[in-house]
């Protein structure tokens, strides 16, 4: 598939002299380091590494692609924001959004003077890829595709992606933050294939290091050179990239977790069927269940004068609320709250 990237990015990205920090000029360990105006004391006194080496060796290990195939990112939502200000222009280019979906993607548009075409999923909350494929064919302006998977907050996998990516010109930009519980269906390996897709993955749902900020993106060389030289010289910290590293050493207790989180997930699942407040539950291939309720407005306020927050998503898909699977207390908890409200 032939793409060419540099015609994709806005001018004045294609033409971007990047910042040289210190540690770019000399990138030794070794030696007297008087060049970076860091104060010689205390322990966290130096700038991290900008290029993250170690953290990015652990990661395209566990995750089979190239360190020069991954670029890592302050949270993915830094990596959104990153794409928009490389390939769209404000006030010109159009972004494809198909909502429900993840609400960074509206946000980061409109922080970026980007047009946003919402093309909804449809009611199985799959694409709508008769209306994509028309409108890629007929706006030029449309730069960027971003499709959740699995979604959220439908919790879905999304069917069909490949035929998107095969036939736009732009960018795919495919969001699997939550493939770590679905791992069968990631994308990463199309990259190889097409130069125009860009995965997003976290450390923030399965590897439960929401606080520590760091996202990935996965893509071709090109585009991954390109992020590096517009992020901010140290996007992540010397403290992130070890809690990174203690974590991603840990495999076992990390399946551990995953495994335990799955279960919770449908030992919970079963147990609100049997609620009668209960009307259906989609099913879910990530950390949080998509409930459909009698009355979500009730029950949300219910659980929140319970001390029970779950999200109320009733204002994008009519009386649902969602629930992030939690430990078995908190679970335990959740259900016997919402038992009482049923009664
Ligand atoms: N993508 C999706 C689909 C999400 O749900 C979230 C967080 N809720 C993010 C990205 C942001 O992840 P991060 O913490 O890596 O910025």
């Amino acid at each position: 598939m032939k793409i060419d990237i540099t015609k994709l990015l806005r001018p004045n990205i294609r033409n971007l002299a990047p910042y040289l920090s210190a540690r770019d000029e000399f990138s030794g360990t070794e030696g007297v380091f008087l060049d970076a105006n860091e104060n010689p004391n205390g322990s966290y006194n130096r700038y991290p590494d900008p290029h993250q080496s170690q953290l990015k060796e652990v990661v395209a290990s566990i995750k089979s692609v190239a360190t020069e195939n991954l670029f890592l990112g302050n949270g993915s939502d830094e990596v959104i924001d990153l794409i928009f200000r490389m390939f769209a222009n404000p006030g010109k280019d159009k972004v494809i959004i198909c909502p429900p979906t993840y609400g960074m993607y509206e946000v980061s548009a409109n922080i970026n003077d980007i047009e946003i075409v919402n093309i909804p999923l449809l009611p199985d909350f799959q694409l709508d890829k008769q209306a994509i494929l028309q409108t890629i064919e007929q706006d030029a302006d449309v730069k960027l595709i971003f499709i959740c998977s699995p979604n959220n907050p439908t919790g879905n996998l999304i069917e069909g992606i490949e035929e998107i990516i095969e036939k736009f010109q732009g960018i795919v930009v495919v969001d699997e933050a939550y493939i770590d519980f679905s791992p069968a269906s990631t994308k990463v390996q199309l990259i190889d294939t097409y130069p125009n897709l860009i995965v997003l993955q976290t450390l923030s749902k399965a590897w439960g290091l929401a606080g520590i900020r760091v996202g990935f993106a996965f893509a071709q060389t090109e585009i991954i050179a390109l992020l590096n030289k517009i992020k901010a010289p140290y996007n992540i910290s010397t403290p992130n990239q070890q809690q990174a590293l203690l974590k991603l050493s840990n495999l076992d207790e990390f399946e551990a977790e995953r495994k335990e989180l799955l279960a919770e997930r449908d030992r919970l699942e079963a147990e609100l069927l049997s609620l009668p407040m209960v009307q259906k539950i989609y099913p879910s291939q990530a950390n949080f269940l998509l409930v459909e309720v009698a009355d979500a407005n009730h029950v949300y306020n219910e659980l929140v004068r319970r001390k029970v927050i779950i999200r109320n998503r009733n204002s994008v898909i009519k009386n649902c609320i969602r629930i992030t699977v939690g430990t078995i207390q908190e679970n335990n908890i959740l259900l016997t709250e919402l038992k009482d409200i049923s009664q």
